[in-house]
């Protein structure tokens, strides 16, 4: 969540003005201080000289008040000198003649100095306190001002000028395009379905993963109707200032309003919209204040408002259910990462203006990215290009595609990333594992590609790639994969020893106890905890931190435990007579590895032409 920081937002004419007051504040402060303390300009001189020359007869006039005593020497007007005189001692007493014909005057001891002194001390604080008040005060409304305008020019304006996006832009996405269709069609006519007292709908919510195309959907029922197009982030709304999201909601919809028939989209309304659980702590007010005035907003339109609120989000479950309530978002359409048809589709859609040689085979490329989104597809064409761009190329070639490919999947090749030999050797027996337990397995996909060319963060990687798009996947695959995961760790110890394993392993643990607790908890495919599911809800969020209700008791917890180290378990001894049993082919093809680095499917079928499932590795 982005919260802004209200420093960075200041407008420079807010310096000038805060060195302006402090600069009164100071000058204040110096003008009193001066009043105080008043100047004379007269010399200062030891007081012994001074009754030395009244005794001389050289001093018209002494003023003495309280200790301090004005001279003024025979032949002036005025006091030339001044001293200071013993406390409580006379100047006689310090040696003055009687008979020095000198004028002595005791002036009464003037209070101004010490009253105004007094009042400074007390003026100082006051002024001081008073001062970092009114600054305080300053700073907050200039904050709030700012955030009010800021409210105002938020949210942006596709307009019918602006580039328009129509549901031709969008490739795939049939059933949500369909469901967007009606939507379109109220925008338009909206008479038809009033003349027949059908309400039109408010709300529609748009759930998918992040780059599915819920942006580009809302836009395009914005262009297919011809009407303006509101969009703000729920992320936007999230700031420091209570009250002001609430007041950038009720501005969008005012906005909205003056300019319908429109659309309004919100992103990230999960960002606003969680469910309202404990509602402690101050962060949570705005955030309840904003989401009242959404729903405040949605209730209050009139028949007729003809504004219709899109909202995007990947966590439908997580909202709060006021929102969904009908009325408001009770529309839902949900919004699926692109199958195989869809994602070349999308690919072609991208490539439509990038010139292409006859090797790019973008068919090929979709069957290779499934589970990617149309953001993520998107992305690799815009890469290809630019790998093509920079080796000078004209046209992009297919060798383009697949660095692209594997750039976005996995993260840049590190060729340049220093491994030692012995490191090496290590991530070929490690790779070489994971492709031999997942070859041999029955019910593992087919490997489609080693390599021991860090990338992204790992020392290697082993792919394995479902010959089509699957929905399912089944205890026996399930056991595989998880066979597959251990395959890395397991080559190590039959290779180098017990304890000679490495910790390259880590990510593959993690993902097999995942996968392993996946299995028992969510998909009931435990052995005794069969058919039954312990999936705790995502708990609520108490003093900041997550609180967990488990609905089952701490035996079944137990057994939970029992049931995912059971599974890995055997996973890893499958693996190891995999690996044990076919170890000449473990050292061949790490020897491949360490020669060639990076193997293709078909390398790998050749290399592994004698590797067998053996008989203890059987699940059926
Ligand atoms: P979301 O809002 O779901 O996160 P976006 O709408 O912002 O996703 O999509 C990001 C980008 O991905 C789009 O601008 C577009 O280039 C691309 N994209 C996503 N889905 C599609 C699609 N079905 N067809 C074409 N391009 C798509
Ligand atoms: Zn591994």
């Amino acid at each position: 969540m982005a919260i802004k920081s209200p420093v960075s937002n200041k407008k420079p004419g807010n310096f000038v003005r805060l060195g302006l007051f402090w600069a009164i504040i100071v000058f204040g402060i110096l003008a009193v201080v001066a009043l105080v303390s008043p100047q004379d300009n007269l010399k200062s001189v030891p007081i012994s000289d001074v009754i030395n020359s009244a005794n001389n007869g050289q001093i018209a006039k002494l003023e003495v008040e309280g200790d301090n005593v004005k001279v003024t020497p025979k032949g002036s007007d005025n006091p030339t000198e001044k001293s200071v005189k013993e406390t409580g001692v006379s100047l006689q007493d310090q040696g003055l003649n009687k008979t020095a014909s000198v004028q002595v005057t005791v002036v009464p001891q003037s209070k101004t100095g010490d009253t105004l002194w007094n009042l400074a001390i007390i003026i100082i604080p006051v002024v001081l306190i008073a001062g970092f008040f009114m600054f305080m005060m300053r700073q907050a409304q200039g904050q709030n001002n700012q955030a009010m305008g800021f409210g105002k020019s938020k949210a942006k304006l596709y307009g019918i000028d602006k580039e328009k996006v129509t549901f031709n832009d969008i490739a795939g996405n049939d059933s949500a395009k369909q469901d967007l269709e009606e939507v379109v069609d109220f925008l338009r006519h909206p008479k038809k379905y009033e003349a027949l007292g059908a309400k039109i709908p408010t709300g529609v919510l748009l759930v998918g993963n992040p780059g599915t195309g819920k942006t580009l959907l809302a836009r395009a029922v914005a262009g297919e109707a011809n009407v303006p197009f509101f969009s703000i982030s729920g992320s936007e709304f999230v700031e420091m200032f209570v009250g002001v999201g609430a007041s950038r909601v009720r501005d969008l919809f005012a906005k909205a309003k003056k300019n319908a028939p429109s659309i309004i989209f919100i992103d990230e309304i999960d960002a606003v919209g969680r469910k309202r659980g404990s509602g402690m702590g101050g962060g949570h007010d705005e955030r309840e204040q904003t989401l009242n005035q959404i729903l405040v907003e949605m209730d209050g339109f009139e028949t007729g408002a003809n504004v219709i609120v899109l909202a995007a989000t990947n966590r439908a479950d997580v909202l709060d259910p006021a929102l969904l309530r009908p009325g408001r978002f009770d529309r839902r359409t949900n919004i699926m990462l692109p199958e195989r048809r869809d994602r070349e589709a999308i690919l072609k859609v991208h490539f439509k203006n990038k010139p292409i040689d006859e090797t790019v085979n973008i068919d090929k490329l979709a069957a290779k990215t499934a589970g990617s989104s149309g953001a993520d597809l998107a992305n690799m064409a815009n890469e290809a290009a630019i790998v093509a761009a920079r080796r000078n190329a004209k046209k992009i070639s297919n060798a383009d595609l697949t660095e692209a490919f594997e750039k976005v999947a996995i993260g840049p090749e590190r060729k340049a990333q220093v491994m030692n030999d012995k490191e090496k050797e290590i991530t070929a027996y490690h790779e070489a594992g994971h492709a031999i337990v997942g070859h041999v397995l029955p019910d593992s996909d087919p490997v489609h590609k080693v390599t021991i060319i860090p990338r992204g963060g790992t020392g290697g990687v082993t792919w394995f790639l479902p010959p089509e798009d699957k929905s399912y996947t089944s205890v026996i695959e399930f056991k595989d994969v998880l066979a597959r995961a251990l395959g890395g760790r397991i080559a190590e110890k039959i290779v180098y020893g017990e304890d000679r394993i490495t910790t390259g392993a880590g990510s593959d643990l993690r993902k097999a106890t995942e996968i392993a607790r996946d299995m028992v908890i969510e998909q009931g495919m435990g052995s005794k905890l069969r058919d039954q599911v312990f999936h705790d809800d995502n708990g609520g969020i108490v003093f900041d931190k997550m609180t967990h209700e488990r609905p089952y008791s701490d035996d079944t917890a137990k057994e939970i435990d029992i049931e995912v180290a059971e599974l890995v378990k055997e996973a890893a001894r499958r693996a190891e007579v995999v690996l044990t049993q076919n170890r000449a082919s473990l050292d061949k093809l790490a020897k491949a590895l360490l020669k060639e680095e990076t193997l293709e499917e078909q390398q790998v079928i050749e290399v592994l032409k004698d590797a067998k499932l053996p008989k203890e590795a059987k699940l059926y």
